[in-house]
């Protein structure tokens, strides 16, 4: 049956991001809870249609590492996409919230992320766009699933159109204009990793006083109209203390700062974890391996599930349902 908006029931909003917000819903008619992701799209009704028929893929996408898609509907102007509620919420709200995550745990979302890259790739050709800790969901049955991945080149378009966002999980060769492939991802990925590990965006501290890339949130939109309301107000007000070096976050002048940092990724080294012997040797070993800056020198998601410390990480015996009842 097809789902639609008037057997919705609005339960909590989960969240909200660049196009759109997460609302945690009820599909009256069977009782089933799902997350109902809300997304403006400025454009033609022929192309609205045309995503709505690219998304129908999902249909087709059954992994334990993805998603599951219960279907998607236009209700002008936005598009509707109902998908899996996951209870523990996204990755980046849990380590906010417990501070920086146990690298056993982390092992186990680099087996996951990669899990599920590899399906997309081999069973569907697709390739995710977008990795970065809050498409990695959690539940409370211990499960580590990825969302919101590129099905609709259509979708990408028109929200490319609408919001000029700039990812910094975004890896060298994409900033100089490179085709997307799923070895950006794995950069993406290597970032993710360093973000969980640390408790901390890993480009925000490398830069300490000769630069302006310290005031960089995760990720930043230019079109955002203020980003500072995306902080919480203790955050706020380190910012308001902190003393101006002459570019704001807000404004032109922050589309400058977004260069120095997109420069940054591609001139600079990339980010490891650190400090040395703070981590396995094998898993500082892995994320040196997702950033290598040359992506004919990086390896593809499937070769990577044969890494060391993914192998060990898949037979570690980590309870994530009892890690999960702890938050
Ligand atoms: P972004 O991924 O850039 O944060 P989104 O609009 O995709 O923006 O999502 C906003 C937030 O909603 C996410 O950060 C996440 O915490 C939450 N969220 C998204 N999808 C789900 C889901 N299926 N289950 C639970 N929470 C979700
Ligand atoms: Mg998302």
């Amino acid at each position: 049956h097809d789902l639609r908006n008037e057997d919705l029931k609005d339960l909590r909003e989960l969240g909200q991001g660049n196009g759109g917000s997460v609302k945690l819903v009820e599909h009256l008619p069977t009782g089933t809870i799902m997350a109902k992701k809300i997304v403006l799209i400025d454009a033609k009704p022929s192309v609205r249609k045309q995503i709505l028929r690219e998304l129908q893929i999902m249909h087709d996408c059954h992994s334990d590492y993805i998603i599951s898609f219960y279907g998607a509907f236009i209700s002008d102007p936005n598009i509707c996409i109902c998908m899996e509620a996951m209870d523990k919420g996204s990755l980046d709200s849990i380590y906010k919230k417990i501070g920086a995550i146990d690298i056993d745990v982390v092992g186990k979302v680099a087996l996951a992320v990669l899990e599920g890259l590899t399906y997309l790739y081999d069973v569907h050709r697709i390739i995710h766009r977008d990795i970065k800790p809050s498409n990695i969901l959690f539940n409370s049955r211990g499960q580590i699933k990825i969302c919101d991945f590129g099905v609709s080149g259509e979708l990408i378009n028109s929200i490319a159109d609408t919001f000029v966002g700039t990812s910094t999980y975004m890896s060298p060769e994409r900033i100089q204009g490179a085709q997307y492939t799923v070895k950006s991802d794995v950069w993406s990925l290597g970032i993710s990793l360093i973000e969980l590990a640390l408790g901390r965006f890993p480009f925000a501290e490398s830069s300490s006083d000769d630069s302006d890339l310290s005031d960089f949130e995760g990720t930043l939109s230019p079109s955002r109209p203020n980003p500072l309301n995306t902080l919480t107000r203790e955050q706020r007000d380190k910012k308001k203390k902190r003393k101006s070096k002459g570019v704001s976050l807000q404004g032109g002048g922050m589309t400058m700062s977004i260069l120095e940092l997109l420069q940054h990724i591609v001139n600079e080294p990339a980010p490891r974890l650190t400090p040395e012997g703070r981590f396995p040797k094998e898993a500082e070993d892995f994320v040196d391996s997702c950033l290598l800056k040359d992506p004919d020198a990086r390896k593809t998601p499937k070769d990577l599930l044969k890494h060391p410390w993914i192998e060990h990480s898949r037979t570690a015996t980590i309870d994530l349902e009892t890690w999960a009842s702890t938050f």
